[in-house]
């Protein structure tokens, strides 16, 4: 129970120890290994477990940065969890150079209209990044826009899934996951279990490992 014990890499030890984390808690000593080795993985934890840096430690742990294309995508049910998770990333990623991107709707600024003082549209994001962190919504139109590649997407991680399949995201959801390999890597937390979250597990997860906190 000891990050020093988890093979990570030098950065990424960094990072954690800099972020000032000390020890893993219970849901990373459980997860972080299994999902750097690959596993499908159902985790039950509610908020304050640790369920975040679980999953972002066993990302980061597995992105090639020098191949900037997005290797690890992110759900989440809401706008401001898709931002947190990107400020986690980075943090614990700082020693990587590591590019996370967010992907949600109504951060557009319309265009025209404007008067003195009008906010400029951001640019249009090219696609380049390592992981993303996004709604569901967003995530399926950059994908279908042909923006938001997928072909090198090897993790998943659907957040608060309970939400991101009650909300009437589940279709969306279920786009995504058609639209990435096959063979990626899927991993959900959830503080519930609720039927559509056993049916996503059923549909798109193989073996999958479970762990309850
Ligand atoms: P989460 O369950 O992801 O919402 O995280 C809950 C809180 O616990 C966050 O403020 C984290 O920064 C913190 N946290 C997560 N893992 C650890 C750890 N190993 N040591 C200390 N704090 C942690």
């Amino acid at each position: 129970d000891n990050f020093d014990d988890m093979h990570l890499e030098n950065t990424l030890l960094r990072g954690i120890y800099s972020y000032g984390f000390e020890r893993p808690s219970k849901i990373q000593q459980r997860g972080i290994m299994p999902m750097i080795e690959g596993r499908d993985m159902i985790a039950q934890a509610q908020s304050g477990t640790g369920k975040t840096a679980t999953y972002t430690i066993a990302l980061l742990q597995n992105i090639d940065t020098s191949f900037r294309v997005p290797q690890g995508l992110i759900l989440t049910p809401t706008r401001e969890l898709a931002q947190q998770v990107q400020k986690v990333v980075l943090a614990i990623g700082d020693y990587l150079d590591i590019d996370c991107h967010v992907c949600i709707g109504g951060t557009q600024v319309k265009q025209g209209g404007g008067g003195p003082g009008a906010s400029v549209p951001p640019p249009r994001w090219s696609g380049s990044c390592h992981i993303v962190s996004g709604t569901p919504g967003r995530v399926l139109d950059l994908i279908q826009r042909q923006i938001l590649r997928t072909d090198a997407i090897h993790c998943i991680v659907l957040d608060e899934a309970d939400s991101l399949l009650s909300r009437g995201f589940k279709e969306q959801v279920r786009g995504i996951l058609q639209e990435v390999p096959s063979q990626a890597q899927v991993t959900l937390f959830s503080a519930t279990m609720p039927v559509e979250v056993h049916d996503m597990a059923k549909h798109f997860m193989k073996d999958p490992i479970r762990i309850l906190v």
